[in-house]
């Protein structure tokens, strides 16, 4: 004998013409209510008269309110929505809404309508597409961002061409000049796109935890080595202060460039200061690692945006300093990566403190 298996549902032989028995298997039907509730999304169903009579918890905390046992006109405000559900109860063919709420605060839906049957109400589905479009729109702003960065000194470089070829087609020492900025300003291009490649090639491995081990204090060592010169040129000092080793887990090339980026910044904005501290030591079962120079500072409203691309107090003195606004993009991108923690302290006046923490090696 074979055994078949069969979910419960399917046992009851089907019956070859309508019977009352069909109707008696209806309890194995869950109710709408029941349906609903187990909907992940937002899901409402409506009568014929348009009032809710079922909404699952994710409805009632999309739209802010508790909309079953009253009309849906008073939980969405849409004329366009409230029409599609009408025509959907009336049992006329279901349609997609998109539409946007002001107040508390701006969001965007999509309302998925479908019949329940003629004059028997209405099912309604809602996205939240909120973040959705933020996120398209951060993408075409970047994308415009990345686009005029990058025309900036393509123009310059175009306009010290014309010069060369033109006015100073004979002049040896205006040619010397204009070569010289040609120079800076091709420097710029490949710093940007160098930056640019960085943070896409660290987003697309964000998920991906590295796995390497990597002593944190060799890094700052080898990172405060390689700066030394610019250090000089600045006229400023760099101390480090840790312990003779710190291990986490890690990748040594990104948390070099970490390393190099908070340093950098700290020397270019803050080496008026004339000193920068740079601590290791082990908190817990973290690491730790800060920055901090004595320069400026940075106003308090500016701290939350820092890590936003492309974003700067002063743009000017960015471009003067040789910055792209994406290196402390990409120190929060390696840093999320290394599932670790970013924190930006400063006061106006006193300086600045750009501390990570990453979880030591287990
Ligand atoms: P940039 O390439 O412009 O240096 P970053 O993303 O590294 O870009 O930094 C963004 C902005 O944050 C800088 O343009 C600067 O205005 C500010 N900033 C960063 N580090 C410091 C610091 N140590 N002191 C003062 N301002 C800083």
């Amino acid at each position: 004998m074979t055994n078949t298996f069969m979910w419960p549902f399917f046992k009851t032989p089907v019956p070859q013409e309508p019977q009352e028995t069909a109707v008696a298997e209806a309890p194995l039907a869950p109710a709408l209510t029941e349906v609903i509730n187990a909907l992940p999304d937002p899901a409402l169903a409506v009568d014929g008269q348009g009032v809710v009579v079922a909404a699952n918890a994710q409805a009632a905390e999309i739209l802010e309110a508790e909309p079953a046992g009253r009309h849906l006109s008073s939980a969405i405000r849409v004329p366009a929505v409230l029409e599609a559900v009408a025509a959907a109860a009336r049992g006329e063919e279901g349609a997609s809404v998109d539409y946007e709420i002001r107040v508390p605060v701006p969001r965007s839906f999509r309302a998925h309508v479908s019949s329940l049957g003629p004059g028997k109400g209405a099912l309604l589905v809602l996205r939240d597409l909120t973040r959705e479009q933020q996120i398209e729109r951060m993408r075409a702003d970047f994308v415009a961002n990345a686009s005029h960065e990058l025309r900036t000194p393509l123009a310059a470089l175009s306009g010290f061409l014309d010069t060369i070829m033109g006015a100073a087609r004979h002049d040896e020492k205006a040619q010397t000049k204009f070569l010289g900025l040609m120079r800076s300003q091709a420097d710029r291009m490949r710093r940007l796109i160098d930056d640019l490649l960085s943070l896409s090639r660290i987003e697309m491995n964000e998920h991906l935890r590295p796995s390497g081990e990597v002593d944190l204090v060799q890094v700052a060592g080898h990172v405060r080595d390689v700066l030394s010169g610019m250090a000089r040129d600045f006229d400023c000092e760099v101390v480090l202060d840790g312990p003779g080793s710190l291990m986490v887990t890690g990748s040594r090339d990104e948390l070099v460039q970490v390393m190099q980026n908070l340093l950098e910044n700290a020397l270019k904005y803050g080496s008026s200061g004339k000193r920068v501290d740079i601590t290791l030591r082990r908190q817990h079962d973290a690491a730790e690692l800060s920055v901090r120079d004595h320069g400026p500072g940075i106003a308090e409203e500016h701290l939350p945006r820092l890590t936003e691309r492309f974003y700067r107090v002063n743009v000017q003195e960015s471009r003067s300093r040789g910055g792209t606004g994406l290196g402390l993009a990409i120190v929060k991108h390696i840093v999320n990566r290394h599932r670790g923690k970013l924190t930006i302290v400063s006061e106006p006046g006193l300086g600045s403190e750009f501390s990570i923490r990453l979880p030591l090696k287990s």
